[in-house]
């Protein structure tokens, strides 16, 4: 018997199979958790989410089908067209909570020490976001559906002010 095609075969069925998956996976990151938008109909930032499983598996066979499972203005807008989708759709990467954030941050002055701020790193230089009256917000408890409204009143601060301490001797003196 001639063992090269089924090789062959499986070798393509393997292939297909782990395409799928990685689909799947990538869609699925892509889409979980809060994301936020622009409502078309009132113009303002929401905080929503969208069936993240369900986009991650109409995603591995023929295309992403999203459909909104919560946003800020529900239940009372429940019944809305949820046109915000077609953000979600072009860019599900700009409506990310965390490149919102890396484009706030970045090109913003620390209200400390006057430096721009730069592109974020967030795991070892991650920048703090202060209230107007200069109170650190910790991030653990900032709640998703508010950050678009605190990003108009609140600033900035670098992580190096934050952890040599000029932010603690500002607000002392
Ligand atoms: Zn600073």
């Amino acid at each position: 018997m001639d063992t090269v095609p089924q090789v062959l075969l499986a070798i393509a069925a393997v292939t297909a199979v782990s395409v799928l998956i990685y689909r799947t996976i990538r869609a699925y990151k892509r889409y979980r958790g809060k994301l936020l938008v622009t409502c078309p109909e009132n113009r303002q930032v929401v905080a929503v989410e969208v069936d993240a499983a369900g986009a991650a598996i109409t995603a591995a066979t023929g295309g992403p089908k999203l459909v909104l499972t919560d946003c800020t203005r529900w239940p009372e807008r429940q019944g809305c067209g949820q046109a915000c989708l077609s953000q979600i759709e072009l860019s599900p990467e700009n409506c990310q909570v965390r490149t919102v954030l890396d484009r706030w941050f970045e090109g913003r002055k620390c209200a400390y020490c006057g430096r721009v701020l730069g592109e974020v790193r967030w795991q070892d230089h991650k920048p703090a976001l202060l209230t107007p009256q200069r109170e650190l917000v910790e991030w653990s408890s900032l709640a998703v559906e508010e950050l678009p409204r605190l990003l108009e009143t609140h600033s900035a601060a670098c992580h190096d002010c934050l952890t040599l301490g000029s932010a603690d001797e500002e607000r002392t003196s």
